[in-house]
């Protein structure tokens, strides 16, 4: 077996076994998400041992497939959850409440309600607060468990300026109130436990001076807070350990940011907590589609194929880069039948969006209908942020794992998308015949 710990820092869409994902697409149909759990355990456990005094909680929100949170959580990982629904997941997967934390940002009252129910439950828990409004919220519910208090350091970074969050006025309270905030919080009853920020994703080696900035405001608010609150337990630094995914660019120095994060926190009598979400699951990931149109346009040659903005929207939405594999022409190449020719391809999707292209006049051997192509990278923010524009069922994921393959999540057909409004439309014509109350407690339970 492998000592994950020494894995290779990146696994590139080209070291993927072409015929495997070629007879996936066949055997499961496209669009199609693959995710390599073995290789979620290799990028959890190097963080691991890059960080050995550090608790690590995965970041639920990159990819939360049952599946990927069961082998995290068996891997020894704690999980930071972004609403009630993650934290069902993360219970569901076996995490216990001292494994979790939940990190609300403006949450919904049902949010709220369904976390304070939980926490009877799992006292353990620990909820994240980013303004005084959720901690009286909070409060209103009764909630007097584990407060972490997340704090905007005035510093951003990242690979976009949407996800640049740490300088966001959005998250956080700003740091020069964290004092008194969490002093307030403390004489009210609350365990004041740890103070959280998170400054970005997808930070590069080039972008240390900032983390080690950010970590060091962080370092000196914790001397400051456990002066006033008697000691916290933590400081978590977040996420945002970003992932090459050009074909060219280097991996992160994970050593470098260790060793930049542990200088920079000083010394503080608590413990480091990050929040990886990205670098776990990234690169154990690939979308396989198909192409379905081949068109000589004016000044490019356009390749349809049928997963979209829907299927993977970070190109869309952040202008990212995925490399993208052409399956079949790589299965005849090294088959003996020659290598393709490679002109400029736009690789676009079936939405109805000029936004809706995987990338423009890029360098692909020659594309034809029916050839079977991979998008690299695909595991982070993919299915995850999958939706139903166009009214486009969301695709299937396998997962390949204990050497075995299998289907993790069916692929949805168009009456899953049309099924709550024909639940509508069925409740409200029984209402009218029996006067029931239109919406019962479970009705507006976020989570049931
Ligand atoms: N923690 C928090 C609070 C976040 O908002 C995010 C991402 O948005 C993460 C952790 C994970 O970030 P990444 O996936 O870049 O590691």
């Amino acid at each position: 077996m492998t000592d994950v710990a020494d894995s290779p820092s990146i696994r590139r869409l080209s070291e993927w076994d072409a015929a495997e994902l070629r007879t996936l697409a066949e055997e499961y149909g496209s669009p199609l998400y693959v995710l390599d759990l073995e290789r979620v355990r290799q990028n959890y456990r190097r963080l691991a041992a890059a960080f050995p005094d550090a608790d690590v909680l995965y970041a639920v929100k990159a990819n939360a497939l049952g599946d990927v949170l069961s082998t995290l959580h068996e891997a020894g990982a704690g999980l930071e959850c972004a609403s009630a629904g993650e934290v069902k997941r993360a219970l569901e997967a076996g995490a216990s409440g001292s494994e979790i934390h939940y990190t609300a940002v403006n949450p919904p009252a049902g949010d709220l309600d369904w976390i304070v129910d939980a926490w009877e439950d799992h006292p353990a828990l620990t909820v994240t607060a980013g303004s005084v409004d959720t901690i009286d919220r909070l409060a209103d519910r009764g909630y007097d468990g584990r407060l972490c208090l997340r704090v905007n350091p005035g510093i951003g970074a990242g690979h976009h300026e949407k996800v640049r969050t740490g300088a966001a006025a959005k998250f956080g309270v700003p740091a020069e109130r964290a004092v008194d905030v969490l002093a307030d919080a403390a004489d009210r009853g609350f365990d004041v436990v740890g103070i959280h920020a998170h400054v970005g994703s997808g930070v590069s080696s080039d972008q240390l001076d900032a983390h080690r900035e950010f970590v060091a405001r962080m370092g000196d608010l914790a001397r400051d807070v456990a002066g006033v609150v008697g000691g916290l337990e933590f400081v978590d630094v977040g996420g945002g350990f970003g992932v090459p995914y050009h074909e060219d660019e280097e991996p992160l120095a994970l050593e470098s940011v260790a060793d930049a994060t542990r200088d920079a926190l000083g010394a503080v009598d608590a413990r480091l907590t990050i929040e990886p979400g990205r670098y776990v699951v990234a690169d154990a990931g690939v979308l396989l589609t198909e192409v379905n149109t081949v068109k000589d346009a004016r000044e490019t040659t356009v390749v349809g194929v049928d997963a979209g903005m829907t299927t993977l929207i970070r190109p869309a939405m952040y202008d990212a880069y995925h490399p993208i594999r052409n399956l079949t022409a790589d299965a005849a190449a090294s088959s003996g039948a020659g290598e393709r020719e490679t002109v400029p391809q736009t690789v676009a999707g079936p939405i109805c969006e000029s936004g809706d292209v995987f990338c423009a006049d890029r360098e692909l051997p020659v594309s034809e209908r029916g050839d079977s192509l991979a998008i690299g990278n695909a595991g982070a923010y993919g299915y995850e942020m999958a939706n139903q524009y166009n009214s486009r069922p969301r695709p299937a994921s396998v997962v390949r794992g204990d050497g075995d393959v299998r289907l993790a999540r069916r692929r949805e057909t168009v009456a899953d998308v049309m099924r709550p409004e024909r639940e509508a439309r069925r409740t409200s014509v029984a209402d009218r015949k029996t006067d029931d109350p239109r919406a019962t407690d479970s009705d507006n339970d976020p989570v049931r």
